[in-house]
């Protein structure tokens, strides 16, 4: 059996920790697809260009190597507000389709997450689901996180930041985030991690059956 589960949302939602999750539940391959919009913004900074040419970004989107994925320096909100600049640029979005939908056309399937799994990416996903929590509870996970690591920041500062990158991603023309029209939605803002991923598994056997 084929299964492709389309796991999309904004920045600090908790799809990625689900997304991983949901793979290893069901024993599919994972793909984060911020990593290639990341490692984009990453490769387009190294080669000293700037993030708002679109030429500069198309070429990184072009060479971008899979392998270069697991570059812990992706990680983190600074590298994800620079991939959502490089991201608006519809040439980008093009270069890093071919790629994911190969991914998603593994024999068994596979879970990705991203902003426009359902619509663009993976239209016929199996199970689409469309990942929220309030934009409070987003900026306090991300206070938590930084707050683990021994870093000083504002809380009303990453509340801004989540804010301003939302509307970036929502407001592009480009494949905006949306929810699929036949997304299943599931808000994270009351749910610690486990009671997230239980609740998402449940919402995917409604889907799929057991
Ligand atoms: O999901 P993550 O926070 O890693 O994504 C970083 C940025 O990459 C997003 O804010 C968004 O601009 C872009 N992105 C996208 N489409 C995707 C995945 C990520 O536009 N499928």
């Amino acid at each position: 059996m084929t299964l492709i589960i389309a796991i999309d949302g904004p920045a600090a939602s908790g799809k990625g920790t689900l997304a991983k999750r949901i793979a290893a539940h069901f024993g599919l391959a994972w793909l984060d697809t911020g990593l290639l919009y990341r490692a984009v913004a990453r490769d387009v900074l190294a080669n000293g260009g700037d993030l708002e040419d679109v030429a500069a970004a198309e070429a990184a989107a072009r060479s971008v190597l899979a392998v270069s994925l697991s570059d812990p320096s992706l990680r983190g909100p600074k590298a994800g507000d620079a991939a959502s600049i490089v991201a608006k640029f519809p040439e980008v979005r093009a270069a890093l389709l071919d790629y994911q939908r190969a991914f998603a056309a593994q024999d068994d399937g596979a879970v990705l997450d991203g902003r426009d799994i359902g619509t663009i990416v993976c239209p016929d996903a199996h199970v689409k689901i469309f990942v929220t929590a309030s934009d409070e509870a987003r900026a306090r996970r991300r206070y938590l996180e930084h707050q683990a690591r021994g870093e000083d920041v504002a809380y009303e500062d990453l509340l801004v930041d989540i804010r301003q990158r939302d509307a970036r991603d929502r407001d592009r023309a480009a494949a905006p985030m949306v929810a699929a029209h036949d997304a299943l939605r599931l808000d994270t803002t009351e749910l610690d991690p486990d009671q997230a991923f239980d609740a998402v598994i449940e919402l995917i056997r409604s889907k799929i059956g057991s």
